[in-house]
């Protein structure tokens, strides 16, 4: 039998019913804040997340799905939408509007990753990006929207970590200095940090091993080595963070790697996912417009994973079905009258549905139990119906065309 790919899964109506939900709150709290919704498409070119992305990082190194689209084109179905999102930004010319531009989407990614719990290959994110604003308050406002949607989704246990990068001069001076640190201490560092000293430092920051911990806490730190600007500038996300009441841990150790982010990094994650904890993240992306051929342009967003947001999030009860009118059939030859009603009730703005299945009128009647119908008219001869409330049991004989009026009828009257 033919399955799904691996790494995919099928939204069974089940589970469509909680992501319509993060969705509308989605909808809902970033359009308070002014956010527009944007599609962009599913695959782009691939020298897009190239340069958007960066050659140097893991999605662009070994996780894209690449083709060639038959005419010598190089394609690839979006890892992430942020550079998408700047494409669309430029070619339509919205840094002509009035600025900051801000956008937020719900879309699909494709990563050739690893399948494991909370990681796939064709998973959806949730992200938001206001484009032409350096604004600090920016920064501030796009967290403080994303811990609104975590809580309005419930999901359980978040934390956010922060911190600041700086301008990507600041980190390369800062990387030398770390480097040579680390090798004036090679000898007490943990074999594996003192192999990857040049190749990345900052991974000494996330060793188990207690020498070089030891070591590390005398370590330069990069916050403290920010440029005035960048120092001031993240001084401010933190007011305003802290006068809106989100608590966070600072995190010098939280890197982006990639080299156009600058100043304002971030994190969410929730403790109760294992290995994946990651739920969304984003930061300042200063650079990145630039390096697509736009004017210098300042930029800050964050994307999270709706599945990720789901496994921590608490369950809901499944919504009930509602079905306001089931319409069966005594016999037969009254199916023609049967679908003319059902269609009727719904242009009405009842939820009607009619028989499909060839039942018996006691199966028919079993079923309108089970679907949860309030209602059931059932379909008899010479234009006569027996409409039957089922919450009360009570029936009684009607004509067809009177069953809609004496339902709203009813309805208005409970
Ligand atoms: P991870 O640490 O899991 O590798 P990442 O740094 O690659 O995450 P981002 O590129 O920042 O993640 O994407 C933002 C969010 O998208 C993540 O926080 C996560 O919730 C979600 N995400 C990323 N990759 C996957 C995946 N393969 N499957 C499901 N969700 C994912
Ligand atoms: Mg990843």
């Amino acid at each position: 039998m033919i399955q799904a790919p691996r790494g995919t899964f099928d939204i069974l109506p089940e589970s469509a019913q909680q992501r319509k939900l993060a969705e509308a709150e989605a909808d809902r709290i970033l359009g308070a804040a002014g956010y527009r919704r944007i599609e962009t498409p599913t695959f782009e070119a691939t020298e897009l997340f190239a340069r958007g992305v960066g050659e140097a990082t893991d999605i662009v190194q070994k996780e894209m799905y690449t083709f060639d689209d038959g005419g010598g084109r190089s394609l690839t179905l979006r890892p992430e939408i942020t550079a998408p999102v700047c494409r669309a930004y430029l070619e339509h010319g919205m840094h002509k509007l009035a600025q900051p531009v801000k956008l937020w989407y719900l879309s699909s990614c494709f990563r050739a990753e690893a399948p494991q719990r909370g990681r796939y290959r064709q998973f959806w994110q949730f992200g938001a990006e206001a484009i032409g604003s350096e604004a600090p308050e920016t920064d501030a406002e796009l967290i403080v929207l994303l811990a609104e949607l975590l809580e309005a989704v419930s999901v359980k246990r978040t934390r956010l970590r922060l911190s600041s990068l700086g301008t990507p001069a600041t980190r390369a001076d800062y990387r030398e200095e770390l480097t040579a640190f680390l090798h004036t201490h090679e000898s007490e560092l943990a074999e594996d940090v003192r192999d990857r000293i040049d190749l990345n430092p900052m991974r000494a920051f996330d060793s188990g091993d207690a020498g070089t911990q030891a070591v590390m806490r005398d370590a330069p730190k990069l916050l403290d080595r920010l440029h005035p600007d960048d120092a001031e500038h993240f001084e401010v996300v933190r007011a305003l963070l802290d006068d809106a009441g989100l608590r966070y841990e600072l995190d010098p150790t939280l890197v982006r790697g990639l080299d156009y982010y600058t100043r304002t990094v971030f994190e969410f994650t929730s403790d109760e996912l294992g290995a994946q904890s990651g739920v969304g993240g984003g930061g300042r992306y200063d650079g990145l417009i630039e390096l697509l051929d736009g004017p210098p342009t300042p930029a800050s967003g964050w994307a999270a994973g709706v599945e990720r947001m789901l496994l921590a999030a608490r369950e809901l009860p499944p919504a009930p079905e509602l079905v306001d009118l089931f319409v069966a059939l005594a016999k037969r030859d009254g199916s023609r009258t049967a679908f003319e009603l059902a269609l009727e009730a719904r242009r009405a703005g009842l939820q009607a549905q009619l028989e499909l299945a060839g039942r018996s009128l006691k199966g028919q009647l079993k079923h309108a139990d089970r679907i949860g119908a309030r209602y059931v008219a059932i379909i008899g001869d010479n234009g006569v119906a027996t409409l039957k409330d089922m919450e009360s049991g009570e029936q009684h004989d009607t004509g067809v065309q009177d069953v809609i009026p004496e339902i709203l009828r009813a309805e208005r009257m409970r």
